[in-house]
């Protein structure tokens, strides 16, 4: 074994596990480190707790002198927890979340010093973010950018820093993070769905979308993993052979949880819970060392943040149980990736799952309102949602055959589909008072009772009804979930607002009754939406050719698939919605394309760099062994050396071909790259790294791989896939 990767191994072995000592109950840790309602009851006066419950339920704004008076108690609840730093937190376009820590302490003069933080602070602040990505958006306004706060999702303590979550927009108002258009699509679903729900109850006066992510992972001890420049420099594995074994037993799903990875999720639930993130979940996955995590779901807003968190802390407790976490979807070639299934619903103010069915006739219509309007809008705008969760790292993943296909369909599952055929048959205009009494006694009255031997779940699907909520299947594992939430909120307000303009028109205009409006409508958008409904397999090679003749999209590749981020059908739904304007959709296609291309780019890079100088040349100590012993044998048996030295003389044959096929394909591919960074057009650039500097990749991988086989053991610089996979 080669000294790196033996000592790399021996730092893992010789490693002691601390098993973490949870003493304390979990509800009593929770959210202990939040600036939540109850730290408010205790700190704020009544006044200033009532002028933030106002904003965070009905977005008021929070009076200057007021914001002083939080700001204050705010700093005095953190010094009291030990706190010296607060940040403005936010997610900047990069994916990642940004913050900057400015101490509370300041001078007075005199040599002394006191911490001090004002309303300003709390409320505004300007980072020097000309590094953040903005796809041109500051450099056309020469704008610059400012962040503010979020009161909708609470401040937390996360080390001895004051976190404060906001948005970032430049100062002529454009969204220069996730948040911002998140925050609008929810707004625009809240006022959609609001119309549509006072049908049903005029009690109902906000409706808010709710998010349960689940995280998949992969959990490889520290050292072996830094022992791999593809893994630190990329997050995954550009090369390595299979191991032996690898999932085919399926020995590893939901099985017991080695006692390392135990004490890092014991850890990491810890954490979570001062930070109030309602983690409840946790399981080994599919894949060797790979794991799943699961909250409580919560208010998408406050989900998200509570994900971007969430990815964040995870890697700096690994530090402290020597692991590294892998959320690139695609780690490891031949085992399962990881993905984040996004579970999504609407539910209102008073206290109501719109996606679930209820106990009378009027809630069932309420709860197939809503349910409908979701396919609809996901069949109007399928290929949208698809751009919604496209990336260079989940292109691996979608329509890999083990991940909801490239292509989005939604299932519903047998019983929900017969409840759609009978509406299908409903009277156009007038219901016949038999025919409304059938449909509530037989079709809707019934929903609740199917529902619940509706068991059946498609695990190939992209986008599922599992019985109260819809969860999105296809979203990336490292990925921010605002970016596919607001699609998703935008799409169903969008909807529920046309379906509300159509409902009331057959009041109005046909003189139709309130839920015969509602059927009628219905009726016609089961009719419209049916290319969308899948209920087959969706790995199935049958079902790419089937969705085709349905004109469904199948952009396999995140250069096509981006593109429909800027249709016009597109841009008019951000606009109309109030979610993006023109502007801040297009910089973020930019910056989305200019990604993707520094993804492969840096790919590219490193694997030529593995290839050329890990690879080869080990190739070439191990063939000069070879040739040693083949030029000994010839001066031992002289002429009948062959008979003794045919196997290796055979070797050598092939490693100086696998050397010569990597070289070949490595010029090829920086000559591919360099022809690529010429162009000028960042949509070309993307499709010719997409399309002519990727697919080398495997052709390279492909022969390194060989060699890695051929070569001797003990001279493999890379530590291999056996022992990242299954060292625990
Ligand atoms: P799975 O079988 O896919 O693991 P679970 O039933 O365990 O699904 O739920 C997965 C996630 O769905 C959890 O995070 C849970 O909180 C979330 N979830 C449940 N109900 C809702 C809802 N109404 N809205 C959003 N997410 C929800
Ligand atoms: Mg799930």
């Amino acid at each position: 074994m080669s000294t790196l990767r033996f000592q790399a191994l021996k730092e893992t072995l010789n490693r002691d596990y601390v098993m973490v000592n949870e003493s304390e109950r979990r509800s009593v840790l929770f959210g202990e480190n939040v600036f939540n309602q109850t730290a408010m009851l205790q700190c704020l006066t009544k006044d200033a707790y009532n002028s933030v419950m106002n904003a965070v339920e009905h977005g008021s704004k929070i009076d200057r002198s007021i914001a002083d008076q939080i700001a204050s108690a705010m700093k005095d609840w953190a010094l009291s927890k030990g706190v010296t730093h607060y940040t403005h937190w936010f997610q900047p376009l990069t994916g990642a979340t940004a913050e900057k820590h400015d101490a509370f302490f300041e001078t007075i003069g005199n040599g002394q010093a006191v911490e001090k933080f004002g309303g300003g602070q709390l409320v505004q602040q300007e980072p020097d973010a000309s590094s953040f990505p903005n796809g041109g958006i500051r450099n056309t306004f020469e704008a610059r950018g400012y962040t503010a706060w979020d009161p909708t999702s609470p401040a937390f303590i996360y080390g001895t820093t004051l976190c404060i979550p906001t948005v970032f927009v430049a100062y002529t108002g454009e969204a220069l993070d996730y948040k911002t258009p998140l925050l609008r699509a929810l707004q625009a679903v809240d006022g959609a769905a609001t119309a549509v729900a006072k049908y049903f109850d005029k009690n109902v006066k906000k409706v808010s979308a709710s998010l349960g992510w689940e995280q998949e992972y992969f959990l490889i001890d520290r050292a072996l993993a830094e022992s791999r420049p593809d893994l630190v420099m990329t997050g995954r594995t550009l090369l390595g052979h299979s191991a032996a074994k690898g999932q085919q037993l399926d020995d590893h799903y939901f099985g017991s949880i080695p006692v390392r990875a135990l004490s890092f999720m014991s850890d990491l639930e810890t954490e979570c819970m001062l930070l109030g993130i309602p983690v409840k979940t946790r399981h080994n996955e599919v894949a060797p060392n790979q794991f799943e995590l699961a909250p409580i779901y919560e208010e998408t807003n406050l989900a998200v943040d509570h994900n971007s968190l969430l990815m964040d802390i995870m890697d700096k407790v690994a530090i402290r149980h020597n692991l590294t976490v892998l959320l690139h979807e695609k780690p490891f070639a031949g085992v399962n990736g990881s993905g984040k299934h996004n579970n999504w619903s609407l539910s209102t103010d008073t206290g109501v799952n719109l996606l679930s069915p209820g106990k009378t006739p009027m809630s069932n219509l309420q709860f197939l309102t809503f349910f409908i309007n979701t396919i609809k809008a996901v069949n109007e705008y399928e290929e949208l949602m698809r751009a919604g969760i496209a990336s260079a790292s989940n292109d691996h993943r979608l329509g890999a055959n083990e991940a909801p296909p490239a292509i989005m369909s939604v299932f519903i599952g047998e019983q929900l589909t017969a409840v759609l055929k009978e509406l299908e048959g409903v009277t156009d205009g007038k219901l016949s008072p038999k025919e409304k009494t059938d449909l509530k006694l037989n079709v809707v009255g019934k929903i609740p009772e199917i529902l619940l031997d509706n068991t059946d779940r498609n695990r190939t699907s992209s986008f599922a009804f599992t019985g109260n909520k819809f969860e999105f299947r296809a979203v990336g594992s490292k990925a921010n979930c605002a970016n596919p939430m607001t699609i998703l909120n935008t799409i169903v307000a969008k909807q529920l607002k046309e379906f509300k303009k159509e409902v009331d028109t057959l009041i109005d205009a046909k003189g139709l009754k309130k839920d015969e409006a509602i059927f009628n409508v219905l009726r016609e958008y089961i009719k419209e939406s049916k290319n969308i409904l899948f209920e087959g397999n969706g790995y199935d090679e049958a079902w790419e050719k089937e969705a085709e003749k349905r004109g469904l999209s199948n952009n396999k590749t995140t250069p096509d698939a981006l593109k429909a981020k800027v249709s016009d059908k597109t841009l008019d739904l951000f606009d109309e919605m109030a979610v993006m304007n023109k502007i801040e959709a297009e910089a973020r296609y930019e910056i989305e394309i200019e990604e993707y291309v520094m993804r492969i780019q840096i790919e590219g890079r490193v694997l030529g760099d593995i290839a050329r100088n890990h690879v080869i040349p080990t190739a070439i100590k191990y063939q000069n062994m070879l040739i040693n012993n083949v030029l000994g044998l010839k001066k031992l048996y002289e002429k009948e050396f062959k008979k003794y030295a045919k196997e290796q003389m055979e070797i050598i044959e092939e490693i100086s071909m696998h050397i010569d096929k990597i070289n070949t394909q490595v010029n090829k591919m920086t000559g591919e790259r360099k022809k690529a960074n010429k162009l000028t057009d960042p949509e070309k650039k993307a499709a010719d790294y997409c399309d002519k500097v990727k697919p080398l990749f495997d052709k390279i991988r492909y022969s390194c791989d060989k060699l890695e086989l051929l070569v001797d053991d003990e001279l493999w610089p890379l530590t291999k896939y056996r022992e990242l996979l299954f060292t625990r």
